[in-house]
């Protein structure tokens, strides 16, 4: 039945937000017309609620009729037994209701069941990936600092003087890997130890949530509570001053008590606009190191132990070839001896040095696929069904100015126009309006759900 709903769900929405939303779900059971599913955390059961109660409700029309209801079971942790999830009944949070707008109602039961303080039970799991460890992290001069610091740093949570520990570098040199082997390390080491992983987006996310929701006390004093916080990609956190202002209170409580502090940015704190001067200043409490392109020889080192993990035999001419023409980011290199094996495969051709060529013309040629102003514009105007003409036209109309704001957001995004002449583009605006729209967009995107998800939806376009 569960698979039925998906389909619908499927359709429905963008890939993305099917990956991250319905994915992780697993039916539980089945009961009379009750189907019970279960979600990692009370975060994502709202999350659901919020966003896709429509959607679930046309799915189970679907799958089971329109009286098919709906429950979850969220994953409770409860700190003291990390390690052996508990799982709370808590909802029925679907129920039909013909004639309704909104055609679900909250289940009564749910406010008994559930105190206001949810978060006050630990309940989100660590987000460790456990494939990230120090073991398959190659080591060269390019990540000597950032991985011994780190590798102390595991090794003696908070009682280092790298705290906090930032660790920054270009995307796809091994940030994450890194804290996330942190995380691991003392996940396994320290088993008392309370370690999270956390997205500076999925942060700032969930206090958006809670402020929505009047939890935000909930909110800070869960992460008050971690032994360790690992934060990455911390740079999402710029302009975005509430956030902020809360992360700023949760630093400053984790450090003053001891409890280690690991933080990633794609750049040095100083080059990190749009973050508070007193975050900044506390970054640099402890250790920063960067994470530089790996040289050549290290390059041929982490083919040798992905190919090694894959099980799979390649001739050292096509490894160096290879680490030859990819030489900028680990996450590429990692791409292309993945479809480097999968065309092998495929063609049941060996891998030489003639397949690694082409392999890799046709990556960087779908790199360099580029958008233009032009593709933006006609993608927002079919997107909002209007015409390109309108997205430069004078008009003030509601139904025009948001899309071109839009538009404009975009095109600030990804190209590389100057502001000045995005806003020839759009009808010889000047560039102190290219600016409003673009930071009003910005705080939208923050502030209003279905901004964001529009913004959302036309990225995947785009990609
Ligand atoms: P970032 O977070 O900096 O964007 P990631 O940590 O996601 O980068 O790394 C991208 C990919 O490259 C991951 O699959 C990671 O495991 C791999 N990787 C990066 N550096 C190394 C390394 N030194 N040794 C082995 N794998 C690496
Ligand atoms: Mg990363």
């Amino acid at each position: 039945v569960w698979e039925r709903c998906l389909r619908v769900v499927k359709e429905s929405i963008p890939y993305a937000s099917y990956e991250t939303w319905f994915e992780p779900i697993r039916p539980v059971k089945l009961i009379g017309k009750v189907i019970t599913i279960q979600v990692p955390s009370q975060f994502f059961f709202e999350w659901l609620e919020d966003n896709y109660v429509n959607l679930l409700r046309k799915a189970l029309d679907y799958a089971i009729g329109k009286d098919g209801m709906l429950e979850y079971s969220i994953i409770v942790d409860t700190g003291n037994e990390r390690h052996k999830p508990l799982t709370m009944n808590v909802t029925k949070a679907i129920t039909p209701a013909p004639g309704k707008r909104d055609n679900f109602e909250r289940d009564p039961r749910r406010h008994t069941q559930q105190p206001a303080k949810d978060l006050d039970s630990l309940q989100l799991d660590t987000y460790l990936n456990p494939n990230y460890s120090f073991d398959n992290f190659i080591e060269g001069d390019c990540n000597r600092l950032a991985r011994s610091a780190g590798f102390a740093v595991a090794q003696r949570p908070g009682v280092t003087s790298f705290n906090p520990l930032m660790i920054y570098g270009d995307v796809g040199l091994g940030k994450t890997h890194i804290v996330q082997a942190i995380g691991n390390y003392i996940n396994n080491h320290f088993p008392e130890k309370v370690v999270l992983y956390v997205s500076s987006e999925k942060f700032t996310n969930q206090f958006i949530n809670a402020l929505k929701n009047n939890t935000l006390s909930s909110f800070t004093d869960f992460y008050m509570k971690v032994d360790v916080l690992v934060i990455d990609d911390v740079q999402f956190l710029s302009g975005k001053e509430k956030t902020q202002d809360t992360f700023f209170h949760i630093f400053n409580h984790l450090h003053q008590l001891g409890k280690q502090i690991i933080m990633t940015s794609d750049r040095p704190p100083r080059e990190l606009d749009g973050l508070q001067d007193r975050l900044l200043s506390r970054f640099k409490w402890g250790l920063t190191a960067d994470l530089q392109a790996p040289d050549l020889e290290t390059r041929i080192a982490i083919i040798q132990k992905k190919l090694q993990h894959e099980g799979v035999f390649i001739d050292n001419d096509v490894i160096e070839y290879v680490a030859y023409s990819v030489s900028t980011n680990v996450r590429e290199l990692e791409g292309v001896i993945i479809s480097l094996m999968a065309q092998a495969s495929l063609t049941r051709k060996e891998i030489d040095v003639e397949l690694a060529k082409n392999t890799l013309r046709n990556i960087v040629i779908e790199q360099s696929r580029e958008i233009s102003i032009d593709t933006i514009m006609e993608t927002v105007a079919d997107y909002f069904k209007i015409s390109v003409a309108d997205l430069k036209s004078k008009s003030r109309k509601k139904e025009i100015v948001y899309p071109r704001q839009v538009a404009v957001y975009f095109a600030k995004e990804y190209t590389d126009l100057p502001l000045k002449s995005i806003g020839v583009h759009f009808g010889g605006r000047d560039h102190s309006t290219i600016i409003h729209s673009v930071q009003s967009i910005t705080e939208l995107i923050e502030t209003d759900r279905s901004v964001e998800e529009t913004v959302h939806k036309l990225k995947s376009y785009f990609r």
